[in-house]
C-alpha cells in the first residue's frame, strides 16, 4: 500500500502542471462570436474540469460571455483569452443554470455583472460551496483559491439590444430546476448550452424529463443557424436536439421497464447501451450515474408498496 500511496502522490504532482498547460483555444464560430469547445470527458486534474463548452459574444458595448467556467484559475485565464481575442472589455458574464462547471470561474468577473436568474442565484447561494468542493475532490489542485460567488445581477427573459447584437433569453428548464438559452438573433446562433449534448452522454443529477423534452421541442422549434451544445462540437441542424430527446426517452422507457421487471439498481447498470448512444462520451458511466440520481422514483412508482407510508 505504501508504494500505491507514493504511486498516487507523483501522479498528482505530474498532473497539477498539465492542468495549468491545459490548451484554451477560441474558435471564431459567427461574426463577433467564438467558442472553446471542452473536453467530453469527466472531472478529471488533467482537464482541470473543463467539461463545458464555453462561449463570448463581441458587441459594440463590450463582450457578452456565456459561462464562466469550473475554476477561479480558468476563469483567469478565460477573461484574458477573451480580452486578447476581441480587443474588447468584458461587459457581463450570462450564468445559465447552476452546475458548477459553468459559474465557478466567476471570481475572474467580480467588477462586472454576472447574471443569473433569481431560481438559479438562490439555488447556487444555497448549493454553490457543497458543489465547488465536489469539484475540488475530483479536479484537485486546479481548483485552488476557488470559491462559489453567486451572481450578482439579474437576468431578465426577453430580447435585450446590446451593442448591436439582438439577444433573446429563453427560459428552457429541465437539465436543471431552471436552465435559461440565448439566441442571437443578429448572428443566428443558438446557445442551447446543457439542454442540449452533441456526441456526448447527457449529466441528469436534477433533471426532469417532462420539463426537458418541452424546452427541446421549444428549441428546436428556434431559427437558428448554428446551435452551440453544453457538450460536443457546434451543429448547423436540429440533429443534436434530436439525439438528446431520443437518448432521454430511451432513458425514461428503460429505467421504467427495469423498476418494473424488479431489477437492483446494480442489475439495471448493466444494461446494454444501443449503439446510437454507445459511442457518445461517458456513456456508460453517466448512465451508472443517472441511475443512482434517479432510479429510485421508478422503482417507487413501479412498487408503491415499497415506499414507507407517510
Ligand atoms: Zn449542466
Amino acid at each position: 500500500m505504501p508504494t500505491l500511496r507514493l504511486c498516487l502522490a507523483w501522479c498528482a504532482l505530474l498532473l497539477a502542471p498539465l492542468a495549468a498547460a491545459l490548451e484554451l483555444r477560441p474558435q471564431a464560430i459567427a461574426p463577433d462570436t467564438w467558442m472553446l469547445e471542452a473536453d467530453t470527458g469527466y472531472f478529471t486534474p488533467q482537464n482541470g474540469g473543463f467539461l463545458v463548452n464555453m462561449a463570448f459574444i463581441a458587441t459594440d458595448e463590450g463582450v457578452v460571455v456565456i459561462g464562466s467556467g469550473p475554476s477561479r484559475q480558468f476563469g483567469e485565464r478565460y477573461r484574458k483569452l477573451i480580452e486578447d481575442t476581441t480587443g474588447k472589455r468584458v461587459l457581463e458574464v450570462i450564468i445559465t443554470h447552476k452546475h458548477p462547471d459553468h459559474f465557478l470561474g466567476n471570481q475572474a468577473f467580480r467588477d462586472v455583472p454576472i447574471r443569473a436568474d433569481a431560481k438559479t442565484t438562490a439555488m447556487i447561494k444555497a448549493e454553490g460551496e457543497g458543489l465547488a468542493e465536489n469539484l475540488y475532490r475530483l479536479v484537485g489542485d486546479g481548483m485552488r483559491g476557488t470559491e462559489a460567488l453567486a451572481p450578482t445581477a439579474p437576468l431578465n427573459l426577453g430580447v435585450r439590444n446590446i451593442g448591436g447584437h439582438r439577444l433573446e433569453f429563453i427560459a428552457v428548464p429541465g437539465h436543471t430546476q431552471s436552465d435559461i438559452a440565448v439566441f442571437d438573433h443578429t448572428t443566428g446562433v443558438l446557445f442551447a448550452i446543457d439542454q442540449v449534448f452533441n456526441q456526448r452522454t447527457p449529466t441528469l443529477p436534477n433533471a426532469d424529463l417532462a420539463q426537458w423534452r418541452q424546452s427541446l421541442a421549444q428549441l428546436a422549434a428556434v431559427p437558428f443557424k448554428l446551435l452551440v451544445p453544453g457538450h460536443g462540437p457546434v451543429s448547423r441542424d436540429a440533429t443534436p436536439i434530436a439525439a438528446t430527446r431520443d437518448y432521454l426517452d430511451w432513458l425514461d422507457a428503460t429505467l421504467r421497464d427495469a423498476a418494473e421487471r424488479g431489477l437492483a439498481p446494480t442489475e439495471a447498470m448493466l444494461l446494454p447501451i444501443p449503439e446510437r448512444f454507445a459511442h457518445w462520451g461517458e456513456a456508460r458511466a453517466e448512465w451508472r450515474r443517472s441511475i443512482g440520481f434517479m432510479y429510485g422514483r421508478y422503482e417507487r412508482a413501479a412498487l408503491p408498496w415499497l415506499t414507507p407510508p407517510r
